[in-house]
């Protein structure tokens, strides 16, 4: 057990250290949990990625993000997370996972696990949850999807070289992966359930990717559901209820990514049902919970796409400004 913290962060990816940027502004006695390394989440995106927002957008701290392009790569942006860490010399717990925050009279006890099966838990006055949602893929629920040659996350495309590999999903990452993937000398097949490709690929990406398509470069199904994944192929029902084979040495299920509802459901916030959108004021992003806060694409809910880095890293302003009036109350 340590000294009573005023704020403990959940999670260091740009929202969550945007939001310690801000406690360490204010003074307040701060600690980060992080279950991964620093800006985990991006850690493991795509090696080669290029982000798709330009780099002042990506920026906190009014620390400025330098990249040899208007848009920063991946490795870019890990140092310049790193360096902003530096800079605040923000206390950040790593490979420590917050497992539960239980409510007591007038403050919360964050029990975390750490390597080696370390437990510990903290006493603070408010909790920021900035949790993300890249670590829980959208499953499919079919047969075969847990197989070892099926990926929810897509990482560099030399692997694939000359093999044949299903991509499914029609958004952002499955038309960046199908793209990657057949300039890196793979047969890519791409199946989506929808009619057409997803209106949230970026407008820079669209043309391409409909272009490979037209020209067969990418073979595409749409109006297609994958029913089921064996060793050497996937089967596929078309809307009309016909089914055929499609053969995949490899496939990347990339059907995006959810917050950890479980674990904000267990610590007493409230989610819409429909949307899993949790209750949480939109001045301060206090939840139901009293100083229980939330920060990033967690607020968003089930529709990730509404909360980026590039709005989420202003949470934090919000969230503290809340933190510091109640904590000057008498
Ligand atoms: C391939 C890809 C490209 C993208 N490109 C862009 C882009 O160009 N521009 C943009 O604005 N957005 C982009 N996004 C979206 C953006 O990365 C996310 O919206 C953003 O990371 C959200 O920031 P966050 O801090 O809320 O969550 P995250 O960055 O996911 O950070 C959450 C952190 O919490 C940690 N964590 C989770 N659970 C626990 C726990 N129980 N205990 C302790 N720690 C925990 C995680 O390890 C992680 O480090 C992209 C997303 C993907 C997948």
């Amino acid at each position: 057990m340590v000294d009573m913290i005023d704020v403990l962060v959940i999670g260091a990816g740009p929202t969550g250290l945007a939001c310690g940027i801000e406690a360490e502004r204010a003074g307040l006695n701060l600690l980060i949990i992080e279950k991964g390394c620093l800006v985990n989440s991006l850690f493991n995106y795509p090696p080669g990625m290029t982000f798709f927002t330009s780099r002042e957008r990506l920026e906190i701290g009014d620390l400025p993000l330098p990249s040899l392009n208007v848009k920063p790569t991946r490795a870019e942006a890990l140092e310049y997370y790193r360096r902003v860490a530096e800079r605040y010399r923000l206390p950040i717990h790593y490979h420590e996972r917050a497992t539960s925050i239980e409510r007591r009279d007038h403050f919360f006890e964050v029990a975390t696990e750490g390597l080696w099966d370390r437990h510990r838990t903290y006493q603070t006055k408010s909790v920021i949850i900035a949790t993300g949602y890249y670590d829980l893929p959208n499953l499919l629920g079919i047969p075969g999807e847990d197989l070892p040659h099926v990926s929810h996350y897509y990482g560099d495309a030399h692997a694939f070289y000359q093999r044949k590999v299903v991509v499914i999903g029609a958004a952002n990452s499955a038309a960046v992966a199908s793209l990657d993937l057949y300039r890196h000398g793979a047969e890519v097949t791409l199946i989506h359930r929808g009619p057409e490709l997803s209106r949230h690929i970026k407008y820079w990406i669209m043309p391409d990717l409909r272009n490979r398509i037209k020209e067969g470069s990418i073979r595409a199904f749409f109006d297609c559901q994958v029913k089921q994944i064996t060793r050497d192929h996937v089967c596929v029902e078309k809307s009309t209820g016909e089914t055929f084979h499609v053969e995949a040495d490899f496939v990347f299920a990339l059907t995006g990514y959810h917050p950890d509802f479980d674990f904000i459901c267990k610590a007493g916030v409230e989610l819409d049902p429909a949307t899993m959108k949790p209750l949480c004021n939109p001045k301060t992003l206090e939840t139901n919970v009293p100083n229980l806060y939330l920060a990033g694409v967690i607020i968003a809910g089930k529709n990730t796409n509404e909360i980026f880095i590039e709005n989420g890293r202003f949470h934090g302003k919000q969230i503290i400004a809340d933190v510091k009036r109640k904590l000057a109350e008498p």
